[in-house]
């Protein structure tokens, strides 16, 4: 196994991931990172001492991303200590959000009838509601009024940024609001920290760690599989992970069917984003509110977390986008707005901003007719596949840490077997 390696495109989380379980299993890995830097889309970037994740960014303590970095002993802190209540918007007015039973019975947002009925729908969630079909589905048979099935599908979207009731798989969303309400997590030095312990690891693993090296193509031979890079070098490998978007996967492997259909079917899942840095928040600004009738979110995430200059602020504001729609022309000044009824006076107060339009929050959400793409590629012998849009664990970055453990174990196992197919490969 020592003289067999495994190559990995792509240093995100999955692929980091995917390189420090194999490398401590005694396995020779290569990660290959196009960047000038690892960790993809969970990186931070730095702006005048103010830390910004790339758009507002959790991590959820009954996930697998949780799970996998305290397995592997990725040590990082951080909290969650949001110290105002719960906004709620509705009509462009604010209502306090009944997340707990106390707010329940106090917000102006329902009506006695629909108190009864949202903690009936939020209760059998909690009891462990699945089924087949959508989540539309399962909103259908609740039979919510209005405003309660609303208010639901406001807090599936806070789990899991996907607008798309009728799109997403109701077993999988349930899960994933079950695992949002077990806790987040805003770690301290923002997402980067993480990146760097899988990094310290995976360099005391032994993992070669290539920047700068973008992979142009995979290909197969009579022995294996020949990674091409861009800089026209090539070698070849007992197997490879790709650890990148679907649509870069099918380029990189070329004629591989099952990609090529997965491009075709993956529903992104994307969202504008503004992030502030701010002089402090104004008086009387609120640190967290989500919209009911429209898909909004702001959240201050330096009440929780290190991300800030003494008494500096980063508040995170988000548009979750329909599933296929393009970001409006006053994506911008949409969420300035919300900032606007949220923490009024905060223009005056701004340092620095970040602005994201149309970004991938996760490349394909978990659908009901259709089962996520799995990390071995079905006929493609020693190529599998990681990311949040593959395999069966997880959403978000989530999917990305279980599909990264899962591509591990499988090209193991490949390698473990002198190269023959197991079955999921067929
Ligand atoms: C606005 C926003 C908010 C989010 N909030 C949350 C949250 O609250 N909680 C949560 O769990 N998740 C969240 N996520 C999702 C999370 O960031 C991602 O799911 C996760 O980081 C994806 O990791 P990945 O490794 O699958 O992909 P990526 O991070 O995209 O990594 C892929 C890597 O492959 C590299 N690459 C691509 N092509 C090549 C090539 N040809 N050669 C070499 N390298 C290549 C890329 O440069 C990149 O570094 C959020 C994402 C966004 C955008």
């Amino acid at each position: 196994m020592k003289d067999q390696r495994v190559d990995i495109v792509g240093g995100g989380l999955a692929g980091l991931i995917a390189a420090v379980e194999l490398a401590r299993k005694g396995t020779r890995v290569a990660v290959f990172e196009t960047a000038n830097e690892f960790g993809g889309r969970a990186r931070t970037r730095d702006l005048d001492g103010f830390l910004f994740n790339r758009g507002p960014h959790a991590l959820y303590c009954n996930g697998a991303l949780k799970r996998t970095l305290d397995r592997l002993g990725i040590a990082y802190t951080g909290g969650r200590n949001l110290s105002r209540a719960r906004q709620a918007i509705i009509k462009g007015r604010l209502h306090s959000l009944p997340t707990t039973l106390g707010s329940i019975v106090t917000t102006s947002l329902l009506g006695l009838g629909d108190k009864v009925s949202f903690t009936r729908a939020f209760k059998a969630i909690m009891d462990g509601a699945t089924r087949a079909g959508s989540f539309a589905d399962w909103l259908d048979g609740e039979e919510l009024s209005p405003m309660v099935r609303s208010l639901v599908e406001a807090l599936a979207r806070l789990s899991s940024y996907a607008n798309g009731s009728g799109h997403i798989s109701a077993r999988v969303l349930l899960d994933q609001i079950r695992i949002t309400a077990g806790g987040t997590i805003y770690v301290d030095g923002g997402w980067a920290s993480l990146v760097k312990g899988l990094v310290e690891a995976a360099r005391a693993a032994g993992v070669e760690l290539n920047l700068n090296a973008a992979v142009d193509r995979v290909t197969r031979t009579t022995d294996g599989l020949q990674l091409v890079l861009g800089n026209g070098e090539s070698r070849s490998s007992e197997a490879v992970i790709l650890a990148v978007a679907p649509h870069e996967a099918a380029t990189l492997a070329g004629d591989i069917t099952s990609l090529i259909d997965e491009v075709r079917e993956s529903r992104a899942v994307r969202a504008n984003t503004l992030d502030l840095a701010l002089r402090g928040l104004p008086p009387g600004a609120h640190d967290f509110a989500l919209g009911i009738d429209e898909p909004f979110y702001l959240s201050v995430h330096t009440g929780s977390a290190k991300l800030a200059p003494v008494d500096g602020a980063i508040v995170h504001i988000a548009k979750y986008l329909p599933i296929g729609e393009a970001p409006a022309k006053n994506a911008t000044e949409e969420l300035e707005a919300i900032a606007d009824l949220v923490m009024p006076g905060w223009r005056e107060r701004e340092v620095t901003r970040q602005t994201l339009r149309g970004m991938v929050v996760s490349h394909s959400l978990p659908r009901w007719d259709r089962p996520r793409a799995s990390v071995c590629v079905p006929g493609a012998f020693g190529l599998f596949v990681a990311g949040d849009w593959v395999g069966e664990e997880g959403m978000i970055a989530d999917a990305a840490a279980a599909s990264g453990v899962q591509a591990a174990q499988s090209a193991f196992e490949w390698l473990s077997r002198g190269r023959t197919p197991g079955r999921a490969h067929s």
